[in-house]
């Protein structure tokens, strides 16, 4: 009998139970269900708690608890006799309690007047006084997993129970270590799947919207509480996130604004960004190169970090990060590094068709801007031409007294030099366009006023076209009213110039008090159906185009002023079959 506490000699590792222990299912010993149990793959929770039963039964004592490690924490994970509720609920930190105190020395401890033992630590759980414990250490290739403890009501010598507790322990321990391996497997098995998902998955050539759902699946794959694909640009001289996982802690850093790490910081994501050296940090508490808003704001403790590479250049990291210190193991890290290399093969992939697209783009445009400007040459020089030829002629006619004709060479040369403002004007705006500084300025227009004002403009130069009007008197809404008489105006003049033969030109507004929804309708030559789909781009000119020599630019300004107003603009053939009819719809806005 032993009066004093102090450390019993260091266990020994049972491979398996001494022979004495094994006995019949029917034997108060009974460690087969255990054993059975362990082979079975019953859950650890159900082996557990075995173990503590028989604990509790075999040694006679009120209490036996088994405390798991979680990082710096000693975790319930079964218990006899303390009130709780949820194993889980029983909580140590790793320096606290006798029990700590045998995690750290890896070594037995047996105590009798625990309540005089400066180490004895009393959990909120328990319901009786404790006159004696003991603590073994469960233990795997020198890896301490937690602790089995016995404690009893009465001051018990716990020397002649040892081996037998021992064993017991070797058996939770045996339970945790399958349980872990089954994990792995589990876990290796979702990692194949993680790594087909990163390498498959349909990037588009977005790369913002197609790393975010990566970011997320590494994050519930590798069950973090957050990933960060973090990529470096230059401009902002900063790692900025690309992807965070929208877990609750990703969903915070990005409230906190924490998604963008200055290089200034010195931090280790830059450091693994510069160096590709991948990291492991165990408790940023205490790992002073990790961002320390990472640490004070998110509450950081574990990362794992890895470069991530595109065309042999590095271009920023993954990381990730859980609030639970020491969580991550370097095996972690190279399954990290694995999915940080799929991901960076990915990245390469998008830049790569982002480019030939980009490139593409540029050369179509580069075409069409040729065109253009050819277009736009012969648009200038023909209305020229005829200003000179007709200047010139007016000069003659009138130095030949004349003057009836040079009056009408007068009025021809007034239309061209309209039209020439026209062209110029809607070069500016082309301009303005491209440069996307086109904008609309919002204001009170009554629509239908704005309709009737732009008819009667219009019928004052045609005597061919029957002109009329079918809708309220009033429409009230947000508009900028020069673009929209702008886009009216075109509508109009285009009605007029493709029904070069006269006949009606029908303009009617409804409204359902949401939105306004206008239609010009004419009876002319009508679209051809493979002009259809392109007549509101740019410079783009139809068939119809030959009884009226545009430009092609009208429709195209017309749907941009309406998709600034968040409206929609399209064209389809008369009802009756002759000519077309162009609908514009508008929201009316009129509460903003
Ligand atoms: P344009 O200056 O060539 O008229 P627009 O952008 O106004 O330029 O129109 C583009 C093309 O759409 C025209 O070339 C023409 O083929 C077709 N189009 C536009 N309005 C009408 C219409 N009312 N009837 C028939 N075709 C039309």
């Amino acid at each position: 009998m032993r009066s004093t506490s102090g450390p019993l000699p260091a266990k020994l590792a049972h491979p398996l139970p001494p022979a004495e222990l094994w006995t019949s299912s029917d034997s108060p010993l009974d460690l087969e269900t255990i054993t059975d149990a362990i082979e079975g793959g019953r859950p650890l929770s159900y082996v557990l708690d075995q173990v503590v039963e028989r604990a509790c039964v075999l040694l006679n004592v009120h209490e036996t608890y088994v405390l798991l490690r979680e990082g710096d924490l000693l975790v319930g994970a079964a218990q006899r006799g303390l009130a709780a509720e949820n194993p889980q609920d029983i909580r140590l930190p790793m320096d606290a309690g006798i029990e700590g105190w045998v995690a750290v020395h890896r070594r037995p401890l047996a105590v009798k007047n625990p309540q005089q033992e400066p180490r004895f630590h009393q959990l909120p759980q328990r319901q009786h006084a404790v006159e004696s414990q003991i603590v073994v250490p469960l233990e795997a290739q020198g890896r301490v997993l937690g602790v089995l403890v016995v404690s009893d009501g009465e001051k018990t010598d716990f020397s002649g129970d040892l081996m037998l507790l021992l064993v017991l322990a070797d058996l939770a321990t045996l339970a945790i270590e399958s349980s872990r391996n089954r994990g792995r497997e589990v876990r290796r098995a979702r990692l194949v799947d993680l790594l087909r998902y990163v390498t498959t998955v349909d990037y588009g050539s977005d790369i913002k919207k197609a790393v975010e759902p990566v970011a997320d699946r590494i994050a519930e794959v590798l069950e973090v509480e957050k990933t960060d694909i973090m990529f470096f640009d230059p401009e902002r001289d900063a790692l900025v996130s690309l992807g965070v996982s929208s877990t609750p802690l990703g969903n915070k850093q990005r409230e906190l604004g924490l998604d963008i790490v200055p290089s200034s910081a010195q931090s280790l994501v830059y450091n693994v960004y510069l160096t590709g050296r991948s990291e492991i940090v165990e408790d940023a508490r205490y790992d002073h190169r990790v961002y320390r808003p990472f640490v004070t704001e998110l509450g950081i403790r574990s990362m794992l970090i890895t470069q991530l590479t595109v065309a042999g250049q590095s271009r920023g990291i993954l990381a990730v990060t859980d609030t639970r210190p020491g969580i991550f193991s370097t095996d972690d890290l190279a399954v990290l590094d694995l999915i940080g290399r799929r991901v960076s093969l990915a990245l390469e992939q998008i830049e790569l068709t982002e480019d030939m697209s980009r490139l593409e783009a540029e050369r179509l445009e580069r075409i069409e801007r040729d065109n253009f400007l050819e277009l736009l040459a012969h648009d200038i020089k023909n209305p020229l031409a005829a200003l000179k030829g007709y200047a010139q002629l007016a000069g003659r006619r009138l130095e030949t007294g004349d003057s009836a004709y040079a009056a009408r060479a007068l009025g021809v040369i007034n239309e061209k030099a309209d039209q020439l403002t026209r062209l110029m004007n809607d070069m500016l705006e082309l301009t303005r366009l491209a440069a996307g500084t086109f904008s609309i300025q919002r204001g009170d227009v009554d629509l239908a006023v704005l309709l009737r004002n732009e008819l009667d403009a219009v019928e004052t130069t045609t005597t061919q076209h029957s002109l009329t009007y079918e809708g309220p008197n009033s429409l009230p809404m947000r508009g900028d009213r020069d673009r929209l008489s702008e886009v009216v105006q075109n509508l109009l003049s285009n009605a007029i110039r493709y029904s070069p033969s006269g006949g009606p030109v029908k303009v009617s507004l409804t409204t359902d008090d949401v939105q306004a929804s206008i239609a010009v309708c004419d009876g002319g030559v009508g679209i051809a159906p493979e002009d259809m789909p392109r007549i509101f781009e740019r410079a783009y000119r139809g068939q119809g185009e030959r009884v009226a020599g545009g430009r092609g630019l009208g429709l195209y300004i017309s749907r941009e002023i309406v998709r600034l107003h968040a409206g929609r603009i399209w064209a389809e053939p008369a009802p009756d079959g002759t000519g077309s009819c162009f609908h514009v719809v508008l929201p009316l806005q009129t509460a903003t």
